[in-house]
């Protein structure tokens, strides 16, 4: 194979591989060394007594990371661990409490409104483990009518669960379907069957949960484009209201047998389009990058921390990420999930990142310049002007009417692209630094899609995007 087309073939994989670097690694840059939970709590009070902008941050959005697992799906990027023994659950539920507590009155006055439980498989907690959980949130995070949001895999969810969660304010379910198709699930090690996720859709419309959110996975070893839009009309029709169709990105297994890495970013494209155009059709409206609600599905609570910096987030458990926008972020940084209280790793977040990270969320739909200055007091010229226009230059955004939008010519898909066009708005010194570390990098003999390369471990991937675009 030529230089050329490995390029091409690295180039087409990098931007359609998932990745697991946050948006918060990138905004924030290298993380402190662990510290305690305690400098969290203090950076918090002291922003909030001092920063005009975050005491106009009013509400507090919770997360608990659940991260044991009954088995490992093989496509899976998210943190989880193989559940030994069901007292490990009761342990690492002792260390969640503590950090609760430790945490909560940095956040008091604030809203506690909602909770989103994620995985890891939320669904593993038996019910007086939820209870446990909630109780202990009731206690560190007072809140009249919380939401839950609460993530399952359907083969640990039961109808006395639904029926515990629908008591404590259940709002939102999301089912971790991937695939109706059992055969296809097989594949990458998940077993469930097609009558028990439908099982846990049905419930919980019956249960009157007012969102239900399926997860699908387009790209799957033997899927095809037939068999995805199957599944989700199936989905549809039974009152979904939610859905995300990811594609599928396994470090372990990618393609079918005899396939070709572009034979399988293909079907996966073919699959990612067909999926939106009949969600599209059935009255969804697209969110974000493979997300897709009805009228009736809600906002996205995540979206409205993270974009509209409206609320602060106060996360627990192994690498869930909680900030203040403006003020701070910090995360577990243990890799333990039941270590007696883990460490936190904390950094200051500067305020300029956070306009930045408000910019580049608003590009998805437009970033209008007065809504910018109403928010911030600064002029959107003033702040992200040039690296506007050097954007624009390439292509990567379109100015009309005072409001700025990624530009059909490029289709931004990943968090990490977010983040890195951030960086590119905000300092094309940081841009050019890591172009040059990039081409000193990058092997063009070398095919990464086959999975050994280094880059999957760093943020690097966007740069190959602009590193093509920009034809360095
Ligand atoms: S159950 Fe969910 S979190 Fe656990 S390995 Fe499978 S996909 Fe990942």
């Amino acid at each position: 194979m030529t230089k050329d087309n490995y390029d091409k073939r690295n180039f087409l994989f990098f931007i359609n591989e998932t990745h697991p670097v946050s948006i918060e690694d990138s905004l924030t840059g290298a993380l402190a060394s662990p510290s305690s939970w305690d400098a969290v709590a203090a950076i918090v009070n002291t922003a909030r007594q001092q920063d005009a902008f975050v005491r106009s941050i009013k509400k507090v959005q919770l997360y608990v990371h659940v991260p044991f697992c009954g088995r490992l799906c093989s496509f899976c990027h998210c943190l989880r661990v193989l559940l030994r023994q069901r007292s490990d659950i009761d342990a690492y539920i002792k260390t969640l409490l503590r950090q609760m507590m430790l945490l909560a009155p940095a956040y008091k006055g604030m809203d506690a409104a909602s909770i989103c439980f994620g995985g890891g498989t939320p669904s593993i907690l038996d019910e007086p483990q939820m209870t446990a959980i909630l109780d202990g949130v009731d206690k560190a995070f007072p809140a009249r009518n919380r939401k839950v949001l609460f993530e399952v895999n359907p083969s640990s969810w039961t109808a006395s669960k639904l029926a515990l969660l629908s008591n404590r304010g259940l709002f939102r379910l999301s089912i971790g379907v991937q695939s109706l198709d059992e055969n296809i699930l097989k594949k990458v090690s998940r077993f469930q069957t097609r009558q028990k996720s439908l099982w846990c859709l049905r419930s919980a419309r019956k249960a009157g949960i007012p969102h239900v959110n399926v997860d699908l996975i387009a790209g799957l070893p033997g899927q095809t484009v037939k068999g995805l839009i199957k599944d989700l009309k199936v989905v549809i029709d039974e009152g979904a209201n939610i859905v995300h169709v990811q594609p599928y990105s396994s470090l372990s297994q990618l393609f079918s047998p005899g396939e070709t890495p572009f034979d399988f970013l293909n079907r996966r494209d073919a699959m990612m389009k067909a999926a939106a155009e009949i969600l599209v059709e059935s009255g969804f409206h697209r969110k974000g990058f493979g997300a897709y609600t009805r009228d009736d599905g809600g906002e996205d609570f995540q979206e409205e921390a993270y974009s509209r910096l409206e609320a602060a987030v106060a996360a627990f458990g192994p690498f869930a990420k909680g900030q203040v926008p403006g003020a701070v972020f910090y995360r577990v940084g243990t890799a333990s999930p039941m270590a007696d209280l883990p460490s936190v790793d904390v950094s200051v977040q500067d305020f300029g990142y956070a306009m930045a990270q408000y910019a580049m969320f608003a590009l998805i739909n437009g970033l209008d310049e007065n809504v910018f200055f109403r928010r911030f007091g600064v002029p959107l010229e003033q702040h992200c002007g040039e690296g506007l226009k050097y954007l624009q230059e390439f292509g990567l955004v379109a100015f009309s009417k005072g409001i700025w939008k990624f530009s059909g010519k490029w289709e931004v898909r990943r968090i990490f692209e977010y983040a890195a066009l951030s960086r590119a708005l905000f300092g094309e010194d940081f841009l050019l630094r890591l172009r040059e570390r990039f081409i000193k990098q990058y092997d063009p003999r070398q095919d990464y899609s086959k999975g050994r390369a280094f880059f999957r471990a760093y943020a690097d991937n966007w740069l190959m995007t602009l590193y093509y675009q920009m034809g360095v």
